[in-house]
């Protein structure tokens, strides 16, 4: 595993625990901290539950070696992309055609 590879699985990890542990309370936690870098907007819930998956998917990717490609032209994502967006699926320019995030 190369180094931003392990470096985004441990990003996930501590997202996704923060996520599951944010799941469980929603609706009883208010002004809770979030991770250092990102605010999680509200509602949550399925925005929760979706970015869960994301999160799962990318993890799985990362184990069968296909992290960092992007799964509509197959190219590389780039090292700064992959620290931007850890979970992200597509490329740059492939995610203007997709409708998925920045
Ligand atoms: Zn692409």
């Amino acid at each position: 595993m190369v180094q931003f590879e392990s470096e985004a699985r441990e990003f996930l990890l501590t997202r996704r625990h923060r996520l599951r542990q944010h799941s469980r309370t929603a609706g009883a936690a208010s002004g809770s901290h979030w991770f250092d870098t990102e605010a999680i907007p509200e509602p949550v819930g399925e925005e929760v539950r979706r970015e869960l998956a994301e999160i799962e998917a990318a993890l799985r990717r990362i184990e069968q070696g296909s992290y960092g490609t992007c799964l509509a032209c197959g190219g590389p994502m780039g090292l700064q992309r992959m620290r931007a967006i850890p979970e992200a699926r597509y490329c740059v320019g492939c995610s203007g055609q997709v409708s998925e995030g920045p």
